[in-house]
Protein backbone atom coordinates (compact mmCIF):
# COMPACT_ATOMS: atom_id res chain seq x y z
CA UNK A 1 0.00 0.00 0.00
CA UNK A 2 1.55 3.35 -0.76
CA UNK A 3 2.21 5.61 1.99
CA UNK A 4 2.32 9.52 2.43
CA UNK A 5 2.47 12.10 4.91
CA UNK A 6 -0.09 13.89 4.29
CA UNK A 7 -3.38 13.04 2.39
CA UNK A 8 -5.26 16.35 1.81
CA UNK A 9 -9.29 15.24 0.35
CA UNK A 10 -10.67 17.76 -2.07
CA UNK A 11 -9.13 20.32 -4.55
CA UNK A 12 -11.21 23.54 -4.13
CA UNK A 13 -9.94 26.75 -2.54
CA UNK A 14 -9.20 24.72 1.26
CA UNK A 15 -7.26 21.83 -0.31
CA UNK A 16 -4.94 24.15 -2.68
CA UNK A 17 -4.37 26.58 0.44
CA UNK A 18 -3.53 23.97 2.69
CA UNK A 19 -0.91 22.07 0.21
CA UNK A 20 0.56 25.61 -0.67
CA UNK A 21 1.08 26.20 3.31
CA UNK A 22 2.74 23.03 3.88
CA UNK A 23 4.86 23.19 0.74
CA UNK A 24 6.38 26.47 1.85
CA UNK A 25 7.15 24.98 5.28
CA UNK A 26 8.92 21.86 3.04
CA UNK A 27 6.14 19.32 4.17
CA UNK A 28 6.08 18.05 0.69
CA UNK A 29 5.04 14.62 0.97
CA UNK A 30 1.35 15.66 0.06
CA UNK A 31 -1.10 13.82 -2.48
CA UNK A 32 -4.50 15.80 -2.84
CA UNK A 33 -7.18 13.55 -3.50
CA UNK A 34 -9.93 14.66 -5.56
CA UNK A 35 -13.31 13.21 -6.93
CA UNK A 36 -13.73 15.69 -10.12
CA UNK A 37 -12.17 15.75 -13.24
CA UNK A 38 -10.31 19.04 -11.93
CA UNK A 39 -9.14 21.08 -9.14
CA UNK A 40 -11.85 23.96 -8.31
CA UNK A 41 -14.34 22.58 -5.83
CA UNK A 42 -17.58 24.59 -5.48
CA UNK A 43 -16.09 26.85 -8.26
CA UNK A 44 -15.39 24.05 -10.66
CA UNK A 45 -19.14 22.58 -9.78
CA UNK A 46 -21.17 25.96 -9.82
CA UNK A 47 -21.27 26.85 -13.42
CA UNK A 48 -24.54 28.16 -14.06
CA UNK A 49 -25.05 31.39 -15.65
CA UNK A 50 -24.08 34.88 -13.62
CA UNK A 51 -22.08 32.39 -11.15
CA UNK A 52 -19.98 34.77 -9.16
CA UNK A 53 -18.76 35.48 -6.11
CA UNK A 54 -20.06 38.30 -4.21
CA UNK A 55 -17.31 39.20 -1.96
CA UNK A 56 -15.16 41.43 -3.67
CA UNK A 57 -12.42 40.04 -5.41
CA UNK A 58 -9.71 41.98 -3.63
CA UNK A 59 -10.49 40.10 -0.67
CA UNK A 60 -11.75 36.55 -1.98
CA UNK A 61 -8.44 35.80 -2.92
CA UNK A 62 -5.50 34.70 -1.06
CA UNK A 63 -3.25 37.16 0.96
CA UNK A 64 0.42 35.83 -0.51
CA UNK A 65 -1.16 35.58 -3.86
CA UNK A 66 -2.83 39.45 -4.61
CA UNK A 67 -3.97 40.64 -8.47
CA UNK A 68 -4.27 43.65 -9.79
CA UNK A 69 -6.15 43.40 -12.76
CA UNK A 70 -9.34 42.07 -11.51
CA UNK A 71 -12.07 43.22 -13.98
CA UNK A 72 -14.82 43.92 -11.34
CA UNK A 73 -15.14 44.43 -8.08
CA UNK A 74 -16.91 41.14 -7.60
CA UNK A 75 -15.03 37.88 -9.81
CA UNK A 76 -16.95 35.80 -11.79
CA UNK A 77 -16.91 32.14 -12.13
CA UNK A 78 -14.58 31.71 -14.74
CA UNK A 79 -12.31 34.17 -13.26
CA UNK A 80 -11.77 32.59 -9.98
CA UNK A 81 -11.41 29.09 -10.98
CA UNK A 82 -8.64 30.64 -13.14
CA UNK A 83 -7.01 32.45 -10.35
CA UNK A 84 -6.80 28.72 -8.53
CA UNK A 85 -5.31 27.24 -11.32
CA UNK A 86 -2.64 29.88 -11.65
CA UNK A 87 -2.27 29.92 -8.10
CA UNK A 88 -1.84 26.13 -7.28
CA UNK A 89 0.30 26.30 -11.00
CA UNK A 90 2.88 28.76 -9.32
CA UNK A 91 3.28 27.25 -6.08
CA UNK A 92 3.67 23.45 -7.57
CA UNK A 93 0.75 22.03 -5.36
CA UNK A 94 -1.30 21.80 -9.24
CA UNK A 95 0.97 18.21 -9.84
CA UNK A 96 0.09 16.91 -6.73
CA UNK A 97 -3.77 17.19 -7.71
CA UNK A 98 -4.89 13.40 -8.08
CA UNK A 99 -8.27 13.59 -10.09
CA UNK A 100 -10.70 11.28 -10.24
CA UNK A 101 -9.99 9.85 -7.30
CA UNK A 102 -13.22 9.71 -4.97
CA UNK A 103 -12.39 8.97 -1.35
CA UNK A 104 -14.85 6.70 0.80
CA UNK A 105 -13.50 6.27 4.00
CA UNK A 106 -10.72 7.40 6.38
CA UNK A 107 -9.92 5.02 9.27
CA UNK A 108 -7.37 5.39 12.07
CA UNK A 109 -5.43 2.41 12.65
CA UNK A 110 -4.56 2.36 16.55
CA UNK A 111 -1.69 -0.07 16.49
CA UNK A 112 0.21 1.53 13.43
CA UNK A 113 -0.65 4.79 14.43
CA UNK A 114 -1.70 6.01 10.78
CA UNK A 115 -4.36 6.39 8.53
CA UNK A 116 -5.62 3.94 5.61
CA UNK A 117 -7.84 6.61 2.97
CA UNK A 118 -10.17 3.86 0.73
CA UNK A 119 -10.44 5.80 -2.73
CA UNK A 120 -12.11 4.39 -6.06
CA UNK A 121 -8.47 3.75 -7.36
CA UNK A 122 -7.22 1.72 -3.93
CA UNK A 123 -5.89 2.12 -0.99
CA UNK A 124 -3.61 4.36 0.84
CA UNK A 125 -1.76 4.62 4.49
CA UNK A 126 -0.78 8.48 5.77
CA UNK A 127 0.48 10.01 8.88
CA UNK A 128 -2.47 13.06 8.60
CA UNK A 129 -5.39 13.12 6.71
CA UNK A 130 -6.72 17.01 6.33
CA UNK A 131 -10.43 17.06 4.87
CA UNK A 132 -10.83 19.97 2.76
CA UNK A 133 -14.26 18.69 1.14
CA UNK A 134 -16.15 21.94 2.57
CA UNK A 135 -19.80 22.66 3.16
CA UNK A 136 -21.48 23.34 -0.15
CA UNK A 137 -20.26 20.37 -2.27
CA UNK A 138 -23.19 18.18 -1.94
CA UNK A 139 -26.50 19.42 -4.06
CA UNK A 140 -29.48 19.53 -1.86
CA UNK A 141 -33.01 18.10 -4.29
CA UNK A 142 -35.93 18.29 -2.32
CA UNK A 143 -37.41 14.70 -1.94
CA UNK A 144 -40.97 15.85 -3.86
CA UNK A 145 -43.84 13.91 -4.03
CA UNK A 146 -44.72 12.90 -7.79
CA UNK A 147 -43.13 12.51 -11.05
CA UNK A 148 -42.35 15.03 -13.67
CA UNK A 149 -41.86 13.72 -16.43
CA UNK A 150 -39.67 17.04 -18.18
CA UNK A 151 -36.03 18.15 -17.57
CA UNK A 152 -34.71 18.90 -14.43
CA UNK A 153 -31.54 19.48 -12.88
CA UNK A 154 -29.87 21.36 -9.68
CA UNK A 155 -27.93 24.85 -10.06
CA UNK A 156 -24.51 23.03 -9.24
CA UNK A 157 -25.15 20.42 -11.91
CA UNK A 158 -25.80 22.56 -14.59
CA UNK A 159 -27.09 21.15 -17.68
CA UNK A 160 -25.07 23.25 -20.24
CA UNK A 161 -26.37 20.66 -23.91
CA UNK A 162 -30.44 21.90 -22.80
CA UNK A 163 -31.05 24.74 -24.51
CA UNK A 164 -33.81 27.07 -22.26
CA UNK A 165 -34.88 29.25 -25.71
CA UNK A 166 -38.57 29.23 -25.64
CA UNK A 167 -38.71 27.10 -22.66
CA UNK A 168 -41.54 27.29 -19.77
CA UNK A 169 -39.08 27.31 -16.56
CA UNK A 170 -39.07 26.43 -12.91
CA UNK A 171 -36.97 27.89 -10.46
CA UNK A 172 -37.17 26.32 -7.21
CA UNK A 173 -35.46 28.21 -4.74
CA UNK A 174 -34.72 32.07 -4.17
CA UNK A 175 -30.76 31.94 -2.35
CA UNK A 176 -27.38 33.06 -3.23
CA UNK A 177 -27.73 31.18 -6.17
CA UNK A 178 -31.16 31.37 -7.63
CA UNK A 179 -30.19 35.06 -7.62
CA UNK A 180 -27.61 35.07 -10.34
CA UNK A 181 -29.31 32.54 -12.28
CA UNK A 182 -32.76 33.70 -12.31
CA UNK A 183 -32.04 36.96 -14.19
CA UNK A 184 -30.09 34.97 -17.18
CA UNK A 185 -32.48 32.40 -17.69
CA UNK A 186 -35.90 34.72 -17.42
CA UNK A 187 -33.37 36.67 -20.57
CA UNK A 188 -33.92 33.37 -22.49
CA UNK A 189 -36.87 31.38 -21.39
CA UNK A 190 -40.62 31.55 -22.68
CA UNK A 191 -41.80 32.01 -19.36
CA UNK A 192 -40.25 31.67 -15.98
CA UNK A 193 -41.75 30.72 -12.87
CA UNK A 194 -40.20 31.04 -9.86
CA UNK A 195 -41.46 29.56 -6.47
CA UNK A 196 -40.01 31.31 -3.29
CA UNK A 197 -40.69 30.03 -0.01
CA UNK A 198 -38.57 32.48 2.16
CA UNK A 199 -38.39 36.41 1.11
CA UNK A 200 -34.47 37.79 1.30
CA UNK A 201 -33.46 40.77 2.12
CA UNK A 202 -31.24 42.35 -0.71
CA UNK A 203 -28.19 44.92 -0.99
CA UNK A 204 -26.71 46.32 -4.17
CA UNK A 205 -24.60 44.63 -6.26
CA UNK A 206 -24.26 45.55 -10.15
CA UNK A 207 -20.97 44.51 -10.67
CA UNK A 208 -19.95 46.04 -14.18
CA UNK A 209 -16.44 45.88 -15.40
CA UNK A 210 -14.60 48.55 -13.84
CA UNK A 211 -14.00 51.80 -16.12
CA UNK A 212 -10.57 51.58 -17.40
CA UNK A 213 -9.00 54.86 -15.57
CA UNK A 214 -9.75 52.66 -12.57
CA UNK A 215 -8.12 49.52 -13.37
CA UNK A 216 -5.17 51.89 -14.82
CA UNK A 217 -5.34 53.35 -11.09
CA UNK A 218 -5.40 49.58 -9.38
CA UNK A 219 -2.90 48.36 -11.60
CA UNK A 220 -0.37 50.77 -11.69
CA UNK A 221 -0.54 53.31 -8.86
CA UNK A 222 1.64 51.57 -5.82
CA UNK A 223 -0.65 50.81 -2.58
CA UNK A 224 -4.22 51.25 -4.53
CA UNK A 225 -4.29 47.37 -4.63
CA UNK A 226 -4.16 47.10 -1.15
CA UNK A 227 -5.76 49.95 0.11
CA UNK A 228 -8.90 48.69 -1.39
CA UNK A 229 -8.34 45.13 0.35
CA UNK A 230 -7.55 46.46 2.95
CA UNK A 231 -11.37 48.74 2.88
CA UNK A 232 -13.00 45.75 2.01
CA UNK A 233 -12.25 43.70 4.96
CA UNK A 234 -13.65 46.43 7.30
CA UNK A 235 -16.83 46.27 5.33
CA UNK A 236 -17.16 43.00 5.45
CA UNK A 237 -16.44 43.22 8.83
CA UNK A 238 -19.10 45.97 9.26
CA UNK A 239 -21.66 43.67 8.11
CA UNK A 240 -21.05 41.21 11.00
CA UNK A 241 -21.12 44.05 13.26
CA UNK A 242 -24.67 44.33 11.75
CA UNK A 243 -25.55 40.64 12.29
CA UNK A 244 -24.38 40.55 15.91
CA UNK A 245 -26.15 43.49 16.52
CA UNK A 246 -29.34 43.21 15.09
CA UNK A 247 -31.36 45.88 17.61
CA UNK A 248 -28.88 49.10 16.57
CA UNK A 249 -26.67 48.25 13.70
CA UNK A 250 -28.74 45.61 12.16
CA UNK A 251 -31.60 48.59 12.21
CA UNK A 252 -29.83 50.72 9.59
CA UNK A 253 -28.54 48.02 7.51
CA UNK A 254 -32.21 46.83 7.59
CA UNK A 255 -33.51 50.30 6.40
CA UNK A 256 -30.90 50.78 3.63
CA UNK A 257 -32.05 47.24 2.51
CA UNK A 258 -35.97 48.43 3.06
CA UNK A 259 -35.15 51.61 0.83
CA UNK A 260 -33.36 49.68 -2.41
CA UNK A 261 -35.91 47.10 -2.40
CA UNK A 262 -38.99 49.24 -2.43
CA UNK A 263 -37.22 51.39 -5.10
CA UNK A 264 -36.81 48.25 -7.01
CA UNK A 265 -40.34 46.87 -6.75
CA UNK A 266 -41.76 50.81 -6.70
CA UNK A 267 -44.63 49.58 -9.05
CA UNK A 268 -45.24 46.40 -7.90
CA UNK A 269 -46.72 46.69 -4.40
CA UNK A 270 -48.58 43.16 -4.77
CA UNK A 271 -44.96 41.67 -5.64
CA UNK A 272 -43.71 43.24 -2.91
CA UNK A 273 -45.59 42.25 -0.26
CA UNK A 274 -45.60 38.70 -1.52
CA UNK A 275 -41.67 38.34 -1.60
CA UNK A 276 -40.60 40.48 1.44
CA UNK A 277 -39.21 38.54 4.15
CA UNK A 278 -40.35 38.51 7.56
CA UNK A 279 -37.29 37.74 9.83
CA UNK A 280 -34.27 39.68 11.37
CA UNK A 281 -31.97 41.08 8.64
CA UNK A 282 -29.17 39.24 8.69
CA UNK A 283 -30.86 35.89 9.94
CA UNK A 284 -30.32 34.14 6.94
CA UNK A 285 -27.91 35.34 3.93
CA UNK A 286 -28.01 38.63 3.07
CA UNK A 287 -28.16 38.64 -1.01
CA UNK A 288 -26.83 40.83 -3.20
CA UNK A 289 -28.45 42.00 -6.27
CA UNK A 290 -29.96 44.51 -8.50
CA UNK A 291 -30.98 42.44 -11.05
CA UNK A 292 -32.66 39.97 -9.44
CA UNK A 293 -35.95 41.63 -7.78
CA UNK A 294 -36.35 43.55 -11.24
CA UNK A 295 -36.35 40.29 -12.63
CA UNK A 296 -39.15 39.42 -11.13
CA UNK A 297 -41.68 42.00 -11.87
CA UNK A 298 -40.98 40.62 -15.51
CA UNK A 299 -44.09 39.75 -17.44
CA UNK A 300 -42.72 37.09 -18.35
CA UNK A 301 -41.58 35.59 -14.85
CA UNK A 302 -44.27 34.80 -12.59
CA UNK A 303 -43.59 34.03 -8.69
CA UNK A 304 -45.10 31.90 -6.84
CA UNK A 305 -45.29 31.39 -2.87
CA UNK A 306 -48.07 29.30 -2.07
CA UNK A 307 -46.38 25.98 -0.94
CA UNK A 308 -45.54 23.49 -3.21
CA UNK A 309 -47.57 20.38 -2.67
CA UNK A 310 -45.87 17.82 -5.30
CA UNK A 311 -44.65 17.47 -8.91
CA UNK A 312 -46.98 15.98 -11.46
CA UNK A 313 -45.80 15.05 -14.86
CA UNK A 314 -46.18 17.89 -16.63
CA UNK A 315 -45.06 20.81 -13.88
CA UNK A 316 -45.40 21.65 -10.24
CA UNK A 317 -48.75 21.51 -7.99
CA UNK A 318 -49.09 24.01 -5.42
CA UNK A 319 -51.01 23.79 -2.11
CA UNK A 320 -53.81 26.09 -4.12
CA UNK A 321 -54.21 22.85 -6.14
CA UNK A 322 -52.90 24.68 -9.25
CA UNK A 323 -50.64 22.84 -11.58
CA UNK A 324 -48.22 25.19 -13.02
CA UNK A 325 -46.94 23.21 -16.25
CA UNK A 326 -43.20 23.55 -17.16
CA UNK A 327 -40.98 22.29 -19.63
CA UNK A 328 -37.81 22.11 -17.12
CA UNK A 329 -37.25 22.49 -13.34
CA UNK A 330 -33.85 24.01 -12.38
CA UNK A 331 -33.55 23.32 -8.26
CA UNK A 332 -31.68 26.21 -7.04
CA UNK A 333 -32.24 24.58 -3.66
CA UNK A 334 -28.82 24.46 -2.10
CA UNK A 335 -26.47 22.32 -0.80
CA UNK A 336 -26.73 19.68 2.10
CA UNK A 337 -24.48 21.93 4.34
CA UNK A 338 -24.50 20.69 8.00
CA UNK A 339 -23.47 16.89 6.44
CA UNK A 340 -19.95 17.91 6.06
CA UNK A 341 -17.33 14.53 4.57
CA UNK A 342 -20.26 12.44 4.78
CA UNK A 343 -21.11 10.39 3.33
CA UNK A 344 -17.02 9.61 3.29
CA UNK A 345 -17.08 7.23 6.50
CA UNK A 346 -14.27 8.68 9.08
CA UNK A 347 -13.48 5.97 11.64
CA UNK A 348 -11.19 7.27 14.64
CA UNK A 349 -9.69 5.99 17.74
CA UNK A 350 -11.29 3.00 18.95
CA UNK A 351 -13.23 2.61 16.07
CA UNK A 352 -15.77 5.19 17.13
CA UNK A 353 -16.92 7.06 13.75
CA UNK A 354 -17.41 10.68 13.39
CA UNK A 355 -21.02 10.28 12.20
CA UNK A 356 -21.27 8.97 16.26
CA UNK A 357 -19.23 11.50 17.56
CA UNK A 358 -21.14 13.96 15.80
CA UNK A 359 -24.88 12.78 16.79
CA UNK A 360 -25.62 15.97 18.64
CA UNK A 361 -24.43 18.22 15.59
CA UNK A 362 -21.00 18.82 14.40
CA UNK A 363 -18.32 20.38 16.40
CA UNK A 364 -14.62 20.72 16.38
CA UNK A 365 -12.05 23.01 18.04
CA UNK A 366 -11.89 26.22 15.74
CA UNK A 367 -13.71 23.76 13.33
CA UNK A 368 -10.35 21.84 12.60
CA UNK A 369 -9.96 19.75 15.19
CA UNK A 370 -11.83 16.28 16.27
CA UNK A 371 -11.24 14.58 19.92
CA UNK A 372 -10.74 10.93 19.23
CA UNK A 373 -9.32 11.75 15.94
CA UNK A 374 -5.80 12.00 16.01
CA UNK A 375 -4.07 13.97 13.45
CA UNK A 376 -7.44 14.52 11.30
CA UNK A 377 -7.90 17.98 10.11
CA UNK A 378 -10.84 19.84 9.03
CA UNK A 379 -10.82 22.52 6.41
CA UNK A 380 -14.33 25.02 6.23
CA UNK A 381 -14.88 22.25 9.20
CA UNK A 382 -18.39 23.00 11.89
CA UNK A 383 -18.71 26.74 12.28
CA UNK A 384 -16.28 28.33 10.05
CA UNK A 385 -18.85 29.31 7.78
CA UNK A 386 -18.84 33.50 7.10
CA UNK A 387 -21.81 36.05 7.09
CA UNK A 388 -19.49 38.84 6.12
CA UNK A 389 -15.81 38.02 5.78
CA UNK A 390 -14.07 35.97 3.38
CA UNK A 391 -13.87 32.47 3.62
CA UNK A 392 -10.28 32.84 2.04
CA UNK A 393 -8.84 34.31 5.12
CA UNK A 394 -10.75 31.45 7.15
CA UNK A 395 -8.98 28.75 4.71
CA UNK A 396 -5.89 30.53 5.10
CA UNK A 397 -5.47 30.72 8.78
CA UNK A 398 -6.69 27.01 9.30
CA UNK A 399 -4.14 25.86 6.81
CA UNK A 400 -1.00 27.77 8.83
CA UNK A 401 -2.59 26.14 12.17
CA UNK A 402 -2.86 22.78 10.64
CA UNK A 403 0.66 22.99 8.92
CA UNK A 404 1.96 24.00 12.78
CA UNK A 405 0.15 21.06 14.14
CA UNK A 406 1.70 18.67 11.67
CA UNK A 407 5.07 19.94 12.45
CA UNK A 408 4.91 19.25 16.04
CA UNK A 409 3.55 15.83 15.23
CA UNK A 410 6.90 15.73 12.90
CA UNK A 411 9.24 16.61 15.74
CA UNK A 412 7.48 14.78 18.68
CA UNK A 413 7.15 11.58 15.93
CA UNK A 414 3.36 10.79 17.46
CA UNK A 415 0.00 11.54 16.24
CA UNK A 416 -1.88 14.67 17.68
CA UNK A 417 -4.90 14.81 19.09
CA UNK A 418 -7.30 17.44 20.39
CA UNK A 419 -7.88 17.68 23.98
CA UNK A 420 -11.71 16.65 24.56
CA UNK A 421 -11.99 19.32 27.52
CA UNK A 422 -10.75 21.79 25.16
CA UNK A 423 -12.63 21.29 22.73
CA UNK A 424 -15.89 21.33 24.74
CA UNK A 425 -14.78 24.43 26.20
CA UNK A 426 -14.85 26.13 22.68
CA UNK A 427 -17.81 24.39 21.61
CA UNK A 428 -19.86 25.98 24.66
CA UNK A 429 -18.17 29.17 23.65
CA UNK A 430 -18.70 29.31 20.36
CA UNK A 431 -23.10 28.44 20.99
CA UNK A 432 -23.21 31.03 23.61
CA UNK A 433 -21.16 33.33 21.27
CA UNK A 434 -23.96 33.39 18.61
CA UNK A 435 -26.71 34.68 21.61
CA UNK A 436 -28.55 37.56 21.06
CA UNK A 437 -27.45 37.74 17.57
CA UNK A 438 -29.49 37.80 14.30
CA UNK A 439 -28.75 34.32 13.29
CA UNK A 440 -30.68 33.17 16.44
CA UNK A 441 -34.09 34.78 14.56
CA UNK A 442 -35.07 32.02 12.44
CA UNK A 443 -34.55 28.58 10.93
CA UNK A 444 -31.40 28.88 8.19
CA UNK A 445 -29.18 26.32 6.69
CA UNK A 446 -26.89 27.50 9.42
CA UNK A 447 -28.66 25.29 11.37
CA UNK A 448 -28.32 21.06 11.76
CA UNK A 449 -31.89 19.14 12.12
CA UNK A 450 -31.65 19.31 15.80
CA UNK A 451 -31.79 23.30 15.55
CA UNK A 452 -28.23 23.66 16.01
CA UNK A 453 -25.56 26.52 14.59
CA UNK A 454 -23.03 24.09 12.91
CA UNK A 455 -22.06 26.47 10.02
CA UNK A 456 -21.24 29.57 11.14
CA UNK A 457 -18.27 31.02 13.37
CA UNK A 458 -20.19 33.68 15.31
CA UNK A 459 -17.62 36.29 15.77
CA UNK A 460 -15.53 38.52 13.28
CA UNK A 461 -13.11 37.61 10.70
CA UNK A 462 -10.28 38.72 12.56
CA UNK A 463 -10.98 36.84 15.60
CA UNK A 464 -10.89 33.39 13.79
CA UNK A 465 -7.88 34.79 12.10
CA UNK A 466 -5.87 35.60 15.50
CA UNK A 467 -7.42 32.48 17.66
CA UNK A 468 -6.21 29.91 14.61
CA UNK A 469 -2.82 32.07 13.80
CA UNK A 470 -1.83 30.36 17.34
CA UNK A 471 -1.49 26.69 17.35
CA UNK A 472 -1.30 26.30 21.55
CA UNK A 473 0.26 22.79 22.02
CA UNK A 474 -1.12 22.58 25.34
CA UNK A 475 -4.66 22.10 23.28
CA UNK A 476 -3.49 18.48 22.28
CA UNK A 477 -2.61 14.96 23.62
CA UNK A 478 -0.26 12.25 22.08
CA UNK A 479 -2.21 9.59 20.49
CA UNK A 480 -1.73 6.52 22.42
P1 LIG B 1 -29.47 28.35 -0.35
O1 LIG B 1 -28.96 29.69 0.01
O2 LIG B 1 -29.51 27.28 0.69
O3 LIG B 1 -30.92 28.57 -0.95
C1 LIG B 1 -31.76 27.50 -1.21
C2 LIG B 1 -33.11 28.05 -1.62
O4 LIG B 1 -33.94 26.94 -1.93
C3 LIG B 1 -33.79 28.83 -0.52
O5 LIG B 1 -34.54 29.86 -1.10
C4 LIG B 1 -34.69 27.77 0.12
O6 LIG B 1 -35.80 28.30 0.77
C5 LIG B 1 -35.12 27.01 -1.12
N1 LIG B 1 -35.55 25.66 -0.84
C6 LIG B 1 -34.83 24.66 -0.32
N2 LIG B 1 -35.57 23.54 -0.24
C7 LIG B 1 -36.79 23.86 -0.71
C8 LIG B 1 -38.00 23.16 -0.87
N3 LIG B 1 -38.10 21.88 -0.49
N4 LIG B 1 -39.07 23.79 -1.40
C9 LIG B 1 -38.97 25.09 -1.76
N5 LIG B 1 -37.84 25.83 -1.64
C10 LIG B 1 -36.78 25.21 -1.12
O7 LIG B 1 -28.66 27.70 -1.58
P2 LIG B 1 -27.81 28.43 -2.71
O8 LIG B 1 -28.55 29.56 -3.28
O9 LIG B 1 -27.31 27.40 -3.65
O10 LIG B 1 -26.60 29.02 -1.90
C11 LIG B 1 -25.92 28.20 -0.96
C12 LIG B 1 -24.77 28.95 -0.41
O11 LIG B 1 -23.76 28.98 -1.39
C13 LIG B 1 -24.99 30.42 -0.10
O12 LIG B 1 -25.65 30.70 1.08
C14 LIG B 1 -23.61 30.94 -0.14
O13 LIG B 1 -22.92 30.71 1.06
C15 LIG B 1 -23.02 30.13 -1.25
N6 LIG B 1 -23.07 30.92 -2.48
C16 LIG B 1 -22.28 32.00 -2.48
C17 LIG B 1 -22.30 32.80 -3.56
C18 LIG B 1 -21.42 33.98 -3.51
O14 LIG B 1 -21.59 34.87 -4.29
N7 LIG B 1 -20.43 34.06 -2.62
C19 LIG B 1 -23.12 32.54 -4.64
C20 LIG B 1 -23.92 31.41 -4.62
C21 LIG B 1 -23.90 30.59 -3.51
P3 LIG B 1 -35.74 28.66 2.35
O15 LIG B 1 -34.97 29.96 2.44
O16 LIG B 1 -37.12 28.76 2.75
O17 LIG B 1 -35.00 27.53 3.01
Amino acid sequence: MTHVQVVIVGAGFGGIAAAIELRRHGLTDVAILEKAPDLGGTWLHNTYPGAACDVPSHFYSFSFAQRRDWERLCPTQPDILRYLHEVAREHGVDRLVETGTHVTACRWDDAARRWTVSTSKGDRTADAVIIATGQLHQPATPRLPGTFEGHAFHSAEWDHAYDLRGRRVAVIGTGASAVQFVPPVAEQAAHTTVFQRTGNWFLPRRNRPYPRPYRWLIERVPGVQELRRATWFWILELLTLTIRHPRTVGRIWRTYSWVFMRGQLRDHPELRERIWPDYTFGCKRILFSSTFLPTLARKDVEVVTEPIERLAPTGVVTADGRTHEVDCIIYGTGFRTTDFMFPMEVTGAGGRSLAEAWTGGAHAHLGIAVPGFPSLYVMYGPNTNTSGGSIIAYLEAQAGYIRQALELQRDRAAALSVRPEVEAASDREVQAGFEGTAWTSCDSWYRDANGRIVTSWPWYMRDYVERAGSFAPAEYELAA
